[in-house]
């Protein structure tokens, strides 16, 4: 388990990350999503200990991270913007180099097993000077799963990548979760691109969460007043009872409701009435939060 605790951290004057808490269970991938600025690299640097917070603190697997650092870094793997990879060697020299670095025991073996695993058999050879950003990329994870961490940190993995690229990384990504119950946090300013590998999200706006929970929580936070647009044959039209549509032409109408509870409600009123086709609530959806919730903190 991951828990932050009221981490509060200024670079000179200016607020970077404002009382941030949160906990991530085990087996767990985590989406952190927020706009540039909004401190998710900060984060993640503190959450590894290699950046030190003015206040609060970050404890993996009872590990304080700025006390036992070393400890901590060698259960995690963090692969940040930067790929730290060789440019002029190939990709299988820098994976010699690093486990050398690390002294892992059978280094060619955990290549072997890595390099299949993230499908970079066929240019390993290769140097890395002359790979795709989104062959370094893979390279770059193969880099922080040598020694065989038990938490992954992806700080934008999918920055700069084409979308054959992303779903690669993804599809990975969910492998390394469902195979090896690999917990995973991924930072991305994108949120449309993680919600298929992704089962928990913090939102990130000025440093501050805004909004964290599963998809189903989150949703369920934000719909309580939703509407529904109906697509049906009313022969008598859509007046019906209590409830009158904001919107409607002949065959659908939407109907600003008041809470969940209405919606059954409205649904059997309306079939008793006439034939309904199609029902659907506007905005449930976790793009539509997140955007309200940007919107909401835009402001402030
Ligand atoms: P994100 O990763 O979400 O884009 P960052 O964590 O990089 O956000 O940055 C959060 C804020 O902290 C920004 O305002 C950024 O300018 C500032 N910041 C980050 N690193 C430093 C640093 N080393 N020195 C000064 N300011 C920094
Ligand atoms: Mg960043």
């Amino acid at each position: 388990m991951i828990e932050a605790r009221n981490i509060t951290k200024h670079f000179g004057t200016l607020p970077a990350l404002l009382n941030v808490s949160f906990t991530i269970q085990q087996g767990s991938v985590t989406g952190l999503i927020g706009p540039n600025g909004s401190g998710k690299t900060t984060l993640i640097r503190i959450m590894n200990g290699v950046l030190g917070a003015n206040a609060g603190q970050v404890m993996i697997q009872g590990m304080n991270t700025s006390q036992e650092t070393e400890k901590v870094l060698s259960i995690c793997g963090t692969l940040t913007e930067q790929s730290g990879l060789y440019e002029n060697m190939s990709g299988r020299d820098n994976l010699l180099f690093f486990a050398d670095a690390f002294a892992l025991k059978c280094p060619a073996e955990r290549i072997d097993e890595l390099v299949e695993l993230l499908e970079i058999q066929d240019y390993q050879h290769r140097k890395v000077g002359t790979y795709s950003t989104g062959m370094k990329k893979r390279l770059g994870l193969a880099r922080v799963l040598l020694h065989r961490p038990s938490i992954l940190f992806l700080d934008e993995p999918t920055n700069g990548l084409d979308p054959d690229g992303i779903q690669m990384v993804l599809r990975i990504l969910r492998r390394l979760n469902v195979e090896q119950g690999m917990t995973i946090l991924i930072s991305s300013h994108v949120l449309t691109q993680l919600s298929a590998v992704c089962n928990d999200y913090i939102f990130m706006e000025k440093g501050r969460i805004v909004e964290k929970g599963t998809e189903q929580e989150i949703i369920q936070r934000y719909q309580s007043e939703p509407r529904l647009e109906v697509e049906a044959d009313m022969p008598n039209g859509w007046i019906t009872g209590a409830f009158s549509p904001v919107a409607a032409n002949s065959h659908s109408a939407t109907f600003q409701l008041s809470s969940r509870e209405q919606i059954p409600q409205l649904l059997r009123q309306l079939t008793e009435s006439g034939q309904v086709y199609q029902a659907r609530i506007e905005g449930n959806d976790l793009e539509s939060i997140y955007f309200a919730i940007r919107e909401a903190n835009a402001h402030e």
